[in-house]
């Protein structure tokens, strides 16, 4: 039997024109405009087209992509679906592709797709990526490998991949780990897996998650302004290996004291946060107190995570057990 994939469009840089009078980039293109340049689908497979919305990324919210979650859920539960490809703005792209990770429990390939260089620029790399994603979900060794992005001729996870370049068509890495495979000349060569797979039994997420990103001699102020705004979590990019200015630690511990989770990551790009240090606001104290640590997820990331973990629970030990499992 022929093949189906379900091919949701929700805009980005994959679907933008160069506007004349504005001489900027503007959503424009839609599925079929951006599919036209792909020679010879229709006998590779079978596509529903969905024209989800034609949003740039930075326009997309949580609730946005807990919709496209839902539809995409829907897709996957028909037999006739092969898998799904997304396609998305490159600027937030990780966080829907991490958050689709997380709540989608399938086998079937999922992969996320974007472009970096607009319909009206010379290069654009639209086409080509989303004829590797094609080739990505037809592939039988893409199966069971959770939510992909496919980038570049490169396969990343989603929940290893990030943004790292603001302009390069490189831009998409696995800073820890480097990408699953490639797509060389439509063949998809996987080069390891994923270790193992985290699904979060969660049917809705908590949208009051702030992230905060550490700066020497920083105080409290920040956090009590999001306790008394009624934020349910929080996310620490903490300086180094996981330390933060002691002048923060009261915030930190009132915020677990009124049951708030705070969960700390990195501010550097790569690496591990651990209980290294004792001194005050070192990651032994933060320990102690109740700090929820979130190995090496970039800032965005653990806040997706602790956004669809609290959608499911709001008791601390296990908000912690769920969020330090598989990290
Ligand atoms: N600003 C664009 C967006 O995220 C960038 C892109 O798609 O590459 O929608």
């Amino acid at each position: 039997m022929k093949s189906k994939i379900a091919m949701i469009f929700t805009g980005g840089t994959i679907a933008m024109k160069v506007d004349p009078d504005l001489h900027a980039a503007i959503p424009a293109l839609n599925a079929d405009e951006i599919l036209s340049m792909i020679k010879n689908i229709e006998e590779l497979t079978d596509l529903e087209i969905i024209n989800f919305s034609n949003l740039p990324s930075p326009h997309i919210t949580p609730d946005v992509m807990m919709d496209l979650c839902q539809l995409t859920k829907e897709k996957l539960a028909d037999d006739t679906i092969t898998g799904v490809i997304i396609t998305h703005g490159t600027d937030t792209l990780e966080e829907t592709a991490y958050l689709l990770d997380l709540m989608l429990d399938t086998n079937k390939p999922v992969v996320v797709v974007g472009a970096m260089r607009n319909f009206s620029e010379l290069g654009y790399d639209g086409s080509s990526n989303l004829s590797a994603a094609i080739c990505t979900v037809l592939s039988d060794k893409s199966l069971g490998k959770g939510v992909l992005v496919v980038m570049n001729n490169e396969v990343h996870a989603a929940s290893q991949v990030t943004k790292t370049n603001t302009l390069s068509l490189d831009t998409f890495k696995s800073p820890e780990f480097g990408p699953l495979g490639i797509v060389d000349n439509d063949e998809v060569i996987y080069y390891r897996n994923i270790p193992s797979r985290q699904i979060i039994p969660s049917d809705s997420i908590e949208n009051r998650v702030a992230l905060i990103k550490c700066v020497p001699g920083m105080d409290s102020e920040i956090i009590d302004f999001y306790l008394s705004s009624n934020y349910k979590g929080i996310i620490i990019e903490a300086l180094g290996r996981g330390n933060v200015p002691p002048s923060i630690v009261a915030g930190i511990k009132k915020s677990i004291d009124n049951n708030i989770p705070v969960v700390m990551v990195s501010r550097c790009n790569t690496g591990r946060v651990l209980y290294t240090y004792g001194y005050e606001g070192g990651g032994k104290h933060l320990r102690d107190i109740g700090v929820i640590f979130g190995g090496n997820l970039p800032g965005q990331k653990a806040r997706i995570k602790l956004m669809v973990i609290l959608g499911h629970t709001n008791k601390m030990d296990e908000i912690k057990e769920l969020f330090e499992s598989n990290i």
